[in-house]
């Protein structure tokens, strides 16, 4: 989605606001549309990337049971 940054030029506000295609954004302060557009620091993406935030990526496929049988171990998933 694209979610832009802007500053208002009249009140100095700053604020990010989704804006969809052909649509003009007006400050929520003053509702001025004499905007600055910021570039956007792609806060919808990346906020808990760093140290010790990604352990849960690899946590789900090494260490289920085989879907064709309940033991978790036969010939056919290979785990055993
Ligand atoms: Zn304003």
């Amino acid at each position: 989605m694209p979610i832009y940054e802007y500053m208002c030029n009249s009140c100095k506000k700053e604020f990010e606001t989704l804006v969809l295609g052909g649509d003009t954004p007006c400050c929520p302060g003053c509702e001025s549309k004499d905007l600055s557009r910021l570039l956007s620091r792609c806060g919808f993406i990346s906020k808990s990337t760093g140290p010790g935030g990604e352990s849960q990526v690899t946590a789900s496929s090494a260490s289920s049971a085989c879907g064709s049988c309940s033991a978790g171990s036969c010939a056919s998933c290979g785990v055993g």
